[in-house]
């Protein structure tokens, strides 16, 4: 006898795919709005797994990330349950906002509540329906607006089994994060559910290596919870990752016009010069200067910066050196495997 699976009051059967509307406050239009949910039930019971996107409304490699998680053959010899919900903030998606329209924060409002704000009451619904069904999730962010993030995973660390599933999904760089208050991750982490939160690339753009690094670190984690078969030999990629032992943002010393010379993977030594500042005539110019040593894990985007404004996040490590060569390596199995693949890549 197969366990019971209710979702937004549907009972889903083993060996079934279904889409699912959780009902969520209709728009001041008296528009009907919906949080959609597609439930993947395989044969046998096994691990529940969830997959979101755009919990930050801005945040739209993950709602690409599932799309082409849910088209994967592989899913037919699921074992357990995925539900994937590519936009949690369905609000923040279609004013294309980070925030709700109260400019509250979805991901400071968890565990939420029936009757708080809208903030909350989504959280609540998600808690509710997604998280209490699930025995695991991974949650997909990027950076911020005008800020890029190099594929990393952050995730409690010194828990074990969310430590295994971070090893597992196979990307260079780990951040072990303390929780935040209000955030999916510590209300999960409160009910017991390993997460793991992977952040690449920047809001409101694709970015075509960051999309392909999370759908396989997404398959990765499956195999590694026998949710799918394991790959064949030969093909396997995921290797040890590097732990950051810390992590600094480089501020803007003045304001003005940023020429940043620095991407993104880069190692940086202890007062390299990672780009200038300068006023318009350039007649005022600063130095940016990497206070550590490192590796840039995340930076700007836009050249135009106030003084005490983050430009570069810089992540120390045992051996950055390592790092940058397995980021180097990430890199040419994703342009080799673009070479290869059916669908042209985003650009
Ligand atoms: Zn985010």
């Amino acid at each position: 006898m197969s366990e019971e699976l209710v979702i937004g009051g549907k009972s889903i059967r083993p060996r079934s795919r279904i889409t699912v509307e959780l009902p969520v406050p209709q728009l001041y239009t008296h528009t009907p709005m919906t949080m959609p949910v597609h439930v993947v039930r395989g044969r046998a019971d096994g691990p529940r797994l969830f997959v979101c996107a755009a919990i930050h409304g801005d945040e739209l490699n993950g709602v690409e990330i599932i799309r082409r998680l849910l088209k994967r053959p592989t899913l037919k010899r699921l074992r357990g349950t995925l539900l994937a919900v590519p936009i949690v903030n369905v609000f923040g998606v279609i004013h294309n906002s980070r925030y709700l329209p109260d400019r509250r924060d979805l991901n400071r409002a968890f565990p939420g509540s029936e009757r708080g704000s809208l903030a909350a009451r989504l959280a609540h619904l998600f808690m509710r329906e997604i998280v209490g069904r699930c025995t695991h999730g991974i949650d997909l962010h990027t950076g911020a607006i005008h800020r890029a993030n190099l594929p990393q995973v952050r995730a409690r660390l010194d828990d074990e089994p969310t430590a295994a599933l971070a090893r597992a999904f196979g990307v260079p760089v780990l951040l072990n994060s303390d929780l935040r208050d209000g955030s999916l991750r510590e209300a999960a982490a409160e009910r017991g559910i390993p997460m793991l939160l992977y952040e690449a690339g920047e809001a409101l753009r694709f970015d075509e290596f960051s999309i392909r690094v999370g759908v396989q670190g997404v398959l990765s984690v499956m195999r590694a919870l026998e949710m799918l078969p394991p790959r064949r030999r030969g093909k396997q990629r995921v290797r040890e990752p590097f732990v950051a032992r810390s992590s600094s943002w480089i501020r803007a010393p003045q304001s003005g016009i940023l020429r940043a010379v620095t991407p993104l993977g880069a190692r940086v030594k202890k007062g390299e010069i990672l780009g200038v500042v300068s006023d318009p005539f350039g007649e005022s110019e600063s130095e940016v200067q990497a206070h550590a040593s490192g590796v840039v894990i995340g930076r700007v985007q836009m050249p135009l910066v106030h003084a005490g404004e983050a430009l570069f996040h810089v992540a120390r490590f045992e051996s950055a050196r390592q790092v940058v060569s397995e980021v180097e390596a990430l890199q040419t199995h994703h342009e080799e495997a673009i070479a290869a693949a059916p669908e042209p890549p985003l650009v």
